[in-house]
């Protein structure tokens, strides 16, 4: 299949690499001029996408995918998929597919879990918006760059699904972080709240398989102090995400809303830029009640 792909940052790169991996005919292109092995680098995003069957994008947010969608849907050829793969609201999703089905396209926004690593392992999750047919011509791209798709409903479905996982996430790192900080003050070892909340009803992703106690349970990046993995700032923008759906869908997400703020005032007024998100733990540790 010819495939093109826009957007070749930590993500998009090794996604780009596993499909001409397997022997697709991938041309790339990124402003910042990224070449990636085995992929055909493009001098302009009109380029990149000329000829193509499928055309995937992983850019950083709405505004981005909104310009780019602009200047490449007129020179996709008809019939042709837009695979959107970002995190970008839903909005912008919904108006992306819009676009793409006036112009003879199909569309899918299936933005991912399972970051860099996944990525680069091909096992990424896809959470998919958009027609059954669009959903079908993009499946066996998916396959490739992941271990499982989910279409979770229309246009924009995909969006949804990957804001609300992310607002639980989101909730239950900082439950986990600010519990493991009250429980160092009540003295408890570090060791003994993991093997009881890990399998007890407290347990979670958050703590079962990233726990933000460096040298507790799996290894997770509290044990390279803290270097993302997830960065905060990245946690911090789809929690915003989440909030503007919430706004616009007219939904009460408190939780969402306290862990919004606090992700805030860590990234923006603290020193959480660049670290982990589950860095929240040194955080709490180091405040009081008020
Ligand atoms: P990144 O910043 O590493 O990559 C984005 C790339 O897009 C950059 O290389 C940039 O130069 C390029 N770009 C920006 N504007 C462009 C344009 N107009 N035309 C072409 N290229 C352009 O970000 P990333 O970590 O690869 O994340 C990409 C998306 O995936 C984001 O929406 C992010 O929220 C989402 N995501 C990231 C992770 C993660 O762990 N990094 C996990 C899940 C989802």
């Amino acid at each position: 299949m010819k495939i093109g792909f826009i957007g070749l940052g930590n993500m998009g790169a090794p996604m780009a690499a596993n499909l001409a991996k397997a022997g697709h005919d991938v041309t790339g292109f990124d402003t910042a001029g990224v070449s990636v092995e085995g992929v055909t680098k493009a001098e302009t995003a009109t380029d990149a996408v000329g000829g193509a069957e499928a055309v995937i994008t992983m850019l950083p947010n709405g505004d981005i995918l909104r310009a780019v969608a602009d200047q490449i849907i007129p020179h996709m050829e008809k019939g042709a998929v837009f695979i959107d793969c970002s995190t970008v609201d839903v909005d912008s999703a919904r108006a992306m597919a819009d676009q793409a089905e006036q112009a003879g396209l199909l569309a899918v926004d299936a933005p991912v879990s399972g970051g860099i690593g996944g990525a680069a392992a091909g096992t990424l999750t896809f959470m998919a918006g958009g027609s059954d047919a669009a959903f079908a011509e993009a499946a066996p791209l998916f396959d490739i760059m992941g271990q499982k798709a989910v279409h979770c409903g229309a246009a924009g479905a995909g969006q949804a699904a990957k804001i609300c996982n992310n607002m639980i996430l989101g909730v239950t790192m900082i439950a986990t972080c600010e519990a493991f900080a009250l429980a160092d003050k009540l003295g408890l070892d570090r060791q003994k709240m993991f093997d009881v909340v890990s399998t007890s009803s407290g347990y979670s992703w958050s703590m079962n398989a990233y726990c933000p106690a460096p040298g507790v349970g799996p290894q997770s990046p509290a044990d390279n102090g803290y270097k993302p993995g997830f960065a905060a700032e990245l946690m911090l923008k789809d929690l915003r995400l989440s909030q503007q759906a919430a706004e616009s869908a007219d939904a009460d997400t408190p939780m969402g809303q306290i862990a919004t703020a606090l992700y805030e005032q860590f990234v923006e007024a603290e020193d959480g830029k660049g670290m982990d998100f589950s860095a929240m733990l040194p955080r709490f540790e180091k405040r009081g009640r008020s």
